[in-house]
């Protein structure tokens, strides 16, 4: 893995479907994206109680997939709350392969009804902390910005680094 010398600008993110990086475990290529639901530090983020309901629902709904669920590395959510990760085997184009997919998950989300899959104290650390109306508010907005104007390209700016020698991370 080559450390990029440049890293996203968080000012100037807006919604949408970003490749974060490429990793190449033995013969494999792992693919890591940033699906941003807000524009950071701009608008507000998503609530923590509705931000573990959509990490329920759409891990639930691409590991059911019948087309990507072999592909679904991981899907969480960012410490930040202005979206979530999802990490693929192989390295699907993120306008082409990724948005038509995320928009039938958040959609199945904004149109969801009934028990948020495993979200019992036997299936999940914090089952409480949900908020189902919010995150199918939230799924909304987002399959409409998807829909509308969405975004595949991050502007960058130069690493910063830390602690001397020490290059700074979020993920
Ligand atoms: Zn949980």
């Amino acid at each position: 893995m080559l450390i990029p010398s440049f890293q996203v600008d968080h000012t100037k993110i807006v919604p949408g479907i970003y490749v974060s990086r490429t990793d190449t475990l033995g013969a494999e290529t792992v693919t890591t994206y940033d699906i941003r639901m807000k524009h950071p530090n701009i608008e507000p983020a998503i609530h923590p109680n509705a931000m573990h309901t959509i990490e329920h629902v759409v891990a639930t709904f691409l590991r059911n997939d019948p087309v990507w669920k072999d592909k679904v590395v991981y899907w969480g959510p960012m410490g930040c709350l202005t979206g979530s990760y999802l990490i693929m085997k192989g390295a699907p184009d993120p306008e082409k392969d990724l948005a038509p997919l995320m928009i039938a998950a958040f959609r199945h989300l904004a149109d969801y009804e009934g028990e948020i899959p495993g979200a019992t104290a036997v299936n999940c650390g914090n089952f409480r902390l949900h908020d189902l109306a919010m995150a199918k508010w939230e799924a909304a907005e987002f399959v409409k910005r998807l829909e509308s104007a969405p975004s595949f390209k991050y502007p960058t700016v130069e690493r910063i680094k830390v602690e001397g020698d020490r290059t700074f991370f979020d993920s």
